[in-house]
């Protein structure tokens, strides 16, 4: 079997960063620090497309980071975890439902895969105990089911008022963050961004983009922030009440 794996790397970051399909439409991603060779994986919902690449790779798997206890993030754990003997990092709010997990993390705590180094943010609203990897000197964050391409996570367990801060808290990142999200729904969150704002340019120029990408079968992320802001109707809602509303017309519109 065959999986297509994108590379982003640039000459001066030392974080390699992979896309894994899995699933219909999940994204788990391979982290390699160059400089030592950690390897880690973020939300490993299926353990054989991981297993695959590494085996292919001849890699041990050093660290498992997950973003939430939805098993679709957190299905490979177990299996990853006998097979390598890889520590597992998550919320500390969800030790109790994240299966394997070995340290659980809070607000701004660091964590180190070889020398890169990733900030927490909590994120609720998905979930309750929802966290982002922030890779600050790669400019990549690993946002899981917080943010999308043009949209969010629907909120299984938070308010509108947790998932607008949660946005608040991403956008104040800087703008040239790279937004890795752990599914691909991108083309129909587009479609959806139309509809509320029909004229937005960068957002028609986006959904351009997203469209050829798709048609040829290729990943849209990762993504800028800047390009979020530009296009993601979520995003650019402005308050928490906004936010609520347009979150609703999505749900009602999927
Ligand atoms: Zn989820
Ligand atoms: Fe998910």
């Amino acid at each position: 079997m065959l999986y297509a794996i994108k590379q982003h790397k640039s000459p001066e970051t030392m974080l390699n960063i992979e896309l894994i399909p899995a699933f219909e439409d999940n994204y788990i991603y391979l982290l390699t620090d160059t400089e030592t060779g950690t390897t880690a994986i973020v939300d490993p919902g299926d353990a054989t497309p991981v297993q695959h690449v590494l085996d292919e790779r001849g890699l041990t798997l050093d660290y498992i980071l997950n973003t939430h206890h939805h098993g679709d993030h957190t299905g490979g754990n177990q299996a990853l975890k006998k097979r390598y003997g890889c520590t597992i990092i998550g919320p500390a709010a969800d030790k109790h439902r994240i299966p394997g997990i070995d340290h659980g993390t809070k607000e701004s705590d660091i964590v180190s895969i070889g020398d890169s180094k990733t900030k927490i943010l909590e994120t609720h609203g998905h979930t309750m105990g929802h966290i982002c990897f922030w890779f600050q000197d790669d400019r990549a964050l690993f946002c899981g089911d917080t943010l999308f391409s043009m949209s969010t996570g629907r909120l299984f367990e938070g308010t509108p008022e947790d998932m607008w801060a949660s946005l608040t808290k991403i956008s104040a990142l800087p703008d040239d963050t790279m937004i890795y999200c752990a599914h691909e729904y991108t083309e129909e969150n587009g479609e959806f961004c139309l509809t509320v704002e029909p004229n937005n340019e960068d957002l028609k120029a986006r959904m351009d983009e997203v469209r050829q990408l798709r048609a040829q079968d290729k990943p849209t992320l990762p993504v800028s922030l800047a390009t979020e802001k530009k296009t993601n109707a979520m995003l650019r809602a402005g308050s928490a009440t906004r936010y609520a509303a347009i979150r609703k017309m999505k749900d009602d519109w999927d």
